[in-house]
């Protein structure tokens, strides 16, 4: 399942000492990270580590206090999300940010319209993407009604609507059953394959062991180590911080 990185791809995201303090609480000090260009890369650490919070200063849901976030080799740092989002940055959240009252189908319409002003032009688009995710019998179906699995499914069609070429995933397969989240491993895969760079958020850690071909570690705000699934499960210093005796299978 697990592939090497194509070093040569070179950077698609480097973070230069991201800093965030909210009141007394250094939630990220100092962060360096440069992200592969075609990587699937796993952002692990304990509760209240940062790790949502990195996502919220790369896609610009919240300012940095300091540092400097280039993403194809542009300054984006003080860019809004939807620019963000326009110039190839998605997400997904923790809990599925989407619209109950709104149609399977617009809601991912809503993700295309970011990237396109034209109605039936994005309908189309909206449309093929809920396709190539096995999604369509559910297009005019409404979130509240479908389970966990369909929602985080429908949260990365909505982010697929606005062509990214880094998407973060904010827990991936957390609440999944096991056949769910062999189905959430293929998509993931499929995306990889389509050439997107992917930054997941995972506690899972058979999964993010699995899927990762690089893995950060963050701990109090703190980068405290970065390497592949191999040398991450076995560094003294990650497995006193937060890995102890989770069950891990590379
Ligand atoms: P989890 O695995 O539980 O989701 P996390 O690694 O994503 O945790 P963050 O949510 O980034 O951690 O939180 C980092 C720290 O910053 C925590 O101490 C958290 O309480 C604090 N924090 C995060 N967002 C805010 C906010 N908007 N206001 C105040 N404190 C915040």
């Amino acid at each position: 399942m697990m592939h090497d990185i194509d070093r040569n791809n070179g950077s698609i995201l480097e973070l230069k000492d991201v800093t965030k303090s909210f009141g007394g609480i250094h939630a990220l000090q100092g962060i360096n990270i440069n992200i592969q260009r075609g990587a699937i890369v796993g952002l692990i650490g304990p509760n209240g580590a940062g790790k949502t919070t990195l996502f919220n200063m790369i896609s610009g849901f919240l300012g940095m206090d300091r540092g400097e976030i280039r993403f194809n080799q542009k300054e984006i740092s003080r860019l809004y999300p939807y620019d963000r989002s326009k110039l190839g940055i998605g997400r997904t959240f923790q809990l599925p940010k989407i619209f109950n009252n709104m149609s399977v189908l617009d809601n991912v319409l809503i993700g295309a319209l970011q990237k396109s002003g034209d109605i039936g032009e994005s309908k189309q688009r909206a449309m093929e993407i809920l396709k190539d995710i096995n999604m369509e019998s559910l297009a005019d179906s409404f979130p509240g009604d479908l389970p966990i699995a369909s929602r985080k499914k429908l949260e990365i069609c909505r982010a697929l609507a606005s062509s990214p070429t880094l998407l973060l995933l904010d827990e991936a397969i957390s609440g999944l059953t096991p056949k769910e989240t062999l189905e959430m491993i293929d998509l993931i895969e499929k995306l990889s394959a389509k050439g997107i760079t992917l930054l997941i958020i995972e506690h899972v850690m058979k999964f993010i062991m699995n899927i990762s071909q690089w893995i950060v570690v963050l701990n109090h705000g703190q980068k405290i180590a970065e390497d592949t699934p191999e040398e991450v499960a076995r560094n003294e210093t990650v497995i006193d911080a937060y890995l102890g005796k989770r069950e891990l299978s590379c």
